[in-house]
């Protein structure tokens, strides 16, 4: 709970698109590992900023550490006009973990600015600015992301400063290639990008970006190959391909380093940001160096990898592979969406449970309604009240918002699984009654 003149002060301060989760909206005032403690002093299990903010929890000493041995030598920032040892190494790094052949990166603040460099380096280098993207996308916030979003619900501007054609494959719960078995839905996707490329483009397009598992979009995962299949038709035609792993990468997905890795191809454009700076701000994109170099003129981005946020991304870096994170976020995922599953065999509201790793969608759909079932944003919204009322945050989205977003920090334990899973049984319950 906030005391209510918070809340007043920022409905007159904010812009009114600036949305807030709750009745009651909270401000967190303090946190620790999974765990939050609003103004109140009430506690809640975080199971929605693994994937915003804290891929590995809050308070991590090596992470405040590393950050205020930095904060110690006075210097926050200088410039990029002068050599900062911190970016390099982090540039080496990420460089050398992407798997793209002879990889530079460019560091930004947010995932926002990383896909607006990702959609300027494409167009330029293919000098084009036809984009493919899929439906239910989300891809940012300013004007190029926002025009190539798919998602119409976080799209704010209708005006796109390129020219986007969307594709099916994303969202196969309510594609209308829903029915097909995986291997016909990835030939039926493939048809329909063959088919767009044909029959709404020139053929001269530069990039097709994905999100390897959507994330605004309710964690829509498509069928493991498919994005391998779409590489192919792209590279007939010298297309691009940029993953946005804003969200999927870090080992997130458990079983892959990267979200795109499912679908054995290694993209042309890499965008990365949220986790990596487990609350600070860094964002990037990586490209083969040809494609990196294109641009004609100096650019410059003035805060993208300071000194502070790459201390601290490296230090998130070093934790989340000393400690098998990815490891980890495969079996606590295998154990929520175990559970999610058993409660989906004997809770009408849920019509779908999907994602992998620490990315699990729970889809609520009006019981009795017909196949797949009608979209229940009003469910999703109860059963955040109720899971908030029992000490439990997570998140929600989807095209219709009536899909619960499971996605808990990497360092998640089995007392923590198991203690939510207990909440989201109880608050489905109770939201369905
Ligand atoms: N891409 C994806 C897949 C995202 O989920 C987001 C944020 N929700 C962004 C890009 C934009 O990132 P940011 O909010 O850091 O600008």
């Amino acid at each position: 709970m906030t005391e209510p003149d918070l809340l007043q002060r920022h409905r007159a301060v904010l812009p009114n698109w600036v949305s807030l989760y709750y009745d009651e909206p909270i401000e967190i005032v303090r946190a620790e590992g999974r765990r939050v403690t609003d103004g109140s002093g009430r506690t809640y299990l975080d199971f929605f900023a693994g994937i915003l903010t804290n891929a590995i929890g809050y308070d991590v000493t090596e992470i405040s550490d590393a950050v205020r041995t930095q904060l110690d030598t006075g210097v926050l920032h200088t410039s990029t006009l002068y050599l900062i040892r911190k970016q390099v190494e982090l540039a080496e790094r990420i460089a050398e973990l992407s798997g793209i052949p002879d990889a530079k990166v460019f560091f930004t603040n947010s995932g926002t600015e990383a896909n607006e460099t990702a959609l300027m380096l494409a167009t330029q280098y293919r000098r084009s600015n036809q984009i493919l993207a899929l439906r239910n996308s989300y891809h940012g916030r300013a004007f190029g992301t926002v025009g190539i979003t798919g998602n119409r619900g976080w799209s704010a501007s209708a005006l796109s400063p390129v020219k986007v054609s969307y594709v099916h494959g994303g969202y196969r719960y309510r594609s209308p290639f829903a029915g097909l078995d995986e291997a016909a839905y990835v030939e039926a996707c493939t048809e329909d990008l063959r088919d767009v490329l044909r029959t709404t483009t020139s053929g001269d397009v530069a990039a097709l970006i994905a999100e390897p598992i959507q994330g605004v979009g309710g964690f829509a995962t498509p069928p493991d190959g498919l994005f391998g299949r779409f590489k192919e038709v792209l590279d007939e035609s010298g297309i691009l391909l940029i993953s946005d792993e804003v969200q999927t990468g870090w080992g997130r997905t458990g079983e892959h380093f990267w979200g795109m890795d499912a679908h054995g191809v290694t993209p042309d454009l890499l965008t990365f940001a949220k986790g990596l700076g487990n609350g600070l701000a860094i964002g990037g994109v990586v490209a083969r160096g040809e494609i990196m170099d294109c641009l004609g003129a100096n650019s410059i981005s003035t805060f993208g990898g300071n000194p502070v946020s790459t201390a601290g991304a490296a230090a998130t870096l070093d934790y989340l592979l000393d400690h098998d994170l990815q490891g980890n976020a495969a079996k606590q995922g295998a154990t929520l969406m175990a559970g999610l599953r058993e409660i989906q065999s004997r809770c009408a509201v849920v019509g779908d449970v999907r994602g992998k790793g620490l990315m699990i969608g729970v889809e609520l759909v009006r019981p009795g309604s017909q196949a797949p079932g009608e979209p229940d944003p009003a469910a999703a919204a109860r059963v955040l009240e109720e899971t908030k009322a029992r000490g439990l945050l997570i998140g929600k989205g989807g095209l219709h918002g009536n899909v619960l977003r499971i996605a808990p920090p990497m360092t998640l334990t089995d007392e923590e699984s198991a203690e939510a899973l207990a909440i989201l049984d109880d608050s489905l319950a109770a939201a369905s009654a």
